[in-house]
């Protein structure tokens, strides 16, 4: 994959604008992106996939700003969302309704009201209640809800226990069992009309192998569910592809095995097929910059405290992530490099980045990036601490925008309201 984060006289750049001059202008920490490395990811799925009738639907969820959907719509994708705050940016992104797939185990009747009214392409239903609740908001607005069912297949996807989705004991998706009676009731509920089924195992799956076997599963329950007289026309692969976050790891599956393993695997139905890849499209499009506050002398070894803490990365803490650091000035070629730790400014040892990570000598005022954040970073951020959430920040060549200014303070406590019986005098 093309890299847009390369050193170029010593220098880390965002494609052609060194890091520093954003910083300056900005302030750290902030999150920074690349246009070019967006659309290049989507880009790789689309031409995978052009053999095929098919949708690339960006998974929201993994990074939500509007400029990059806007960015990824404009190229032709698709989105998929998992609430109706997801669906609202979307749409405010110009993506049209019939490019919309709404998944996720909890809808509410007003998020399928506004989805339906907004338009949509189709729900992924999770559940049997789910199936008749969407039929009678349908029916009260004189519609009818396209949906595919998304089956929980029973596949260990080989990843992080709390980013598996497809394993039985997880609680998306209708067991394989029960299947061929959910397209049943579907099929009878007037608000319903069915047009494909659905799937989507995990995320960070770092193997072909757990994706074969659920496709195979797909093409199965494809050939028995139109036995049954159901229209399957779509079948949505879900997400789910990993990337790689370490230098020396074996290498992620790329989007063309990974889609020609789909054209193998359901080619010959004559289905269309959309995929919902999150992390592959925005993952490595986008980086953290972040200021060494302190250098500081610990039992072990030296401590970096920086001004970027969990609240605003939260991956390494929730999930015990490994993200790449590197220094915004390139170390000198045979320079002395030490094992530090890695932390934020945040009252719990959970919030450090990294232990015994070999770094050159960097101190007070040095920047540093993350690497691999672009997916899963400024969208899990909150305000723990009261700190204000970070800008973030999308580079197109020798320019850069700033496409969410850093919240002040004062936005997240001004929410805050003292009733008046604690101010009467
Ligand atoms: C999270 C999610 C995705 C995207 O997963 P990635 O691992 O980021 O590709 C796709 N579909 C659904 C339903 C999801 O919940």
């Amino acid at each position: 994959m093309t890299d847009e984060f390369q050193y170029r006289d010593g220098i880390l750049h965002a494609e052609d604008v060194p890091i520093p001059e954003i910083a300056k202008a900005v302030g750290t920490p902030f999150y920074l992106y690349s246009s070019r490395m967006f659309a290049a990811n989507l880009g790789a799925f689309q031409s995978a996939l052009s053999g095929i009738d098919h949708l690339v639907c960006y998974s929201v969820k993994a990074n939500s700003n509007v400029a990059v959907l806007r960015l990824l719509g404009n190229l032709g994708a698709g989105m998929d969302v998992v609430s109706g705050g997801e669906y609202v940016r979307a749409r405010a992104a110009g993506i049209p309704g019939d490019r919309i797939v709404f998944s996720g185990v909890g809808k509410t009747r007003d998020e399928m009201a506004a989805a339906l009214g907004g338009g949509i392409r189709h729900f992924n239903v999770e559940s049997e209640p789910e199936l008749r609740l969407l039929s009678e908001v349908a029916e009260s607005h004189g519609t009818v809800a396209p949906i595919a069912i998304r089956i929980n297949p029973d596949v260990d996807p080989g990843t992080h226990e709390k980013i598996s989705t497809g394993k039985s004991g997880d609680k998306f998706g209708i067991p394989v069992s029960r299947v061929r009676d959910a397209y049943r009731e579907a099929g009878q509920l007037p608000g319903i009309r069915v047009v494909g089924i659905d799937v989507h195992i995990g995320s960070q799956v770092m193997d072909l192998a757990p994706f074969r076997r659920v496709f195979r599963l797909l093409a199965d329950l494809t050939r028995v569910l139109r036995e049954d007289g159901h229209e399957i026309r779509r079948i949505d692969a879900g997400g789910g592809l990993g990337i790689n976050y370490r230098p020396a790891e074996d290498p992620a599956p790329s989007p063309a095995e990974y889609c020609a393993l789909l054209a193998d695997t359901l080619g010959h139905l004559g289905v269309e097929i959309d995929v919902e890849p999150g992390r592959f499209i925005s993952g490595n499009a986008g980086v953290m910059v972040s200021s060494v506050l302190y250098r500081k002398t610990g039992e072990a070894r030296d401590i970096l405290v920086l001004d970027s803490a969990m609240n605003d990365l939260l991956r390494p803490a929730m999930y015990g992530a490994y993200h790449e650091i590197e220094p915004v000035i390139a170390p000198a070629e045979n320079g002395r490099t030490s094992a530090v730790d890695i932390v934020g400014p945040i009252c719990e040892s959970g919030d450090t980045f990294a232990r015994g990570r070999e770094l050159p000598q960097l101190s007070d005022g040095d920047l540093l990036v993350f690497r691999s954040t672009g997916a899963y970073g400024a969208v899990m951020a909150s305000g723990y601490n009261s700190r204000p959430l970070i800008p973030e920040v999308l580079v197109n060549g020798e320019e850069f925008f700033v496409i969410r200014a850093r919240i002040p303070v004062e936005d997240l406590i001004n929410r805050d309201i003292v009733p008046e019986w604690l101010t009467a005098s």
